[in-house]
């Protein structure tokens, strides 16, 4: 008999909702978390119903403290591999050497925010360099804003920020803006400055502009800027779960992966995610992984029904 019916590999958001359902429909859960959500340097979590403003640690603290309520386990770690055993089962593999057995499995490992090679974007992180207007862009309104442009949806992605403020500027590379964008970004009044970015300048612990590589100083109060999105799916692919051409796992509705028993939900597979919509997901593949279970419940009744045991 496995140790568990489910493991869940990641424990914030989505992986503790998922935790929560499935602890509440009795079943023996183990959640291995390795302590670094994607939201932890932000001071605050917005765009949560009933927990907006909260720091994004407090709403964990909760969710760890519901899960074990109903009896659900919850272990730091790390987890290093996931091996498929038999039809139904997996073993799963954890730094330090340590293995626990599950009838199925959830990884909800998230995503890492690469940022631009630009001198001083990573100190300022979640401070005054930000990415997502959705979760930010309430707390800098109106204030001085810059895009730092130069990837395929910049434009657009200015256009979207702002709505937050009317002293907008897009920093975009040289000869980088076709005729429409520029006509758009003059038509809402969002300022255009072309030239490489050097860096972002920092005066008295907040950032002061953003300077280019001719010298000049843009003053600005907060910049935002698109990271590249990179799925934490080392352990998915290692399990044999295939990827779609942009390196996403492919899932179902439900978060089902191509490898059976294995789901996935949140940011690991859907880089649009918020914090509610990680948290759905998890709680939808949670239905799904009991579904399946009851799937397998029955089998094994009938099975030992038969043999008269
Ligand atoms: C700076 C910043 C601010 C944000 N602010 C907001 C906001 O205000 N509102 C909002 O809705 N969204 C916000 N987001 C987005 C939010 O962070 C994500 O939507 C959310 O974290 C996704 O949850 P998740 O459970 O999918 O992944 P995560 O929260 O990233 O959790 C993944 C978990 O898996 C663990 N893990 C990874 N690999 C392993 C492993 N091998 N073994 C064990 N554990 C592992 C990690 O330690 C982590 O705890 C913000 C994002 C950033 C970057």
């Amino acid at each position: 008999m496995s140790d568990y019916d489910v493991v869940i590999i990641g424990g914030s958001a989505a992986g503790l909702s998922a935790a929560l359902v499935l602890s509440r429909a009795r079943r023996r859960v183990l959640v291995i978390d390795s302590g670094a959500p994607r939201n932890a340097p932000a001071p605050h979590l917005h765009g949560f119903l009933s927990a907006d403003g909260m720091p994004p640690g407090e709403l964990l603290s909760a969710g760890r403290a519901e899960v074990k309520g109903y009896g659900g386990e919850i272990l730091e770690g790390t987890v290093t591999e996931l091996i498929r055993c038999g039809p139904e089962g997996f073993q799963v593999l954890l730094a330090g050497g340590r293995r626990v057995s599950a009838r199925r499995l959830l990884v909800a490992t998230g995503l890492r925010d690469e940022l631009p090679a630009v001198e001083g974007l990573t100190d300022r992180w979640a401070r005054d360099v930000l990415h997502c207007p959705y979760c930010h862009g309430y707390e800098v309104r109106d204030q001085q804003l810059g895009v730092l442009g130069g990837s395929a949806d910049a434009v657009r992605y200015a256009q979207i920020i702002r709505q937050w403020t009317h002293d907008l500027v897009l920093f975009a590379p040289p000869g980088s803006l076709s005729v429409p964008e520029r006509a758009g970004l003059v038509a809402r009044a969002i300022g255009i400055v072309e030239g490489t970015v050097r860096r972002v300048v920092v005066e008295g612990g907040r950032l002061a502009g953003v300077e280019l590589d001719d010298g000049r100083l843009i003053r600005r109060d907060a910049v935002f800027v698109p990271p590249r999105f990179v799925p934490n799916s080392a352990l998915l692919t290692g399990a044999g779960c295939e990827t779609d051409e942009a390196g996403w796992p492919v899932k179902d509705g439900t978060g089902l992966t191509t490898v059976a028993g294995l789901w996935v939900a949140g940011n690991v597979a859907n880089p649009r995610a918020q914090v509610i919509t990680a948290a759905g997901e998890g709680s939808a593949a949670a239905m799904a992984i009991n579904a399946d279970l009851v799937e397998a419940d029955i089998k094994d009744a009938v099975r030992a029904f038969n043999l008269g045991l």
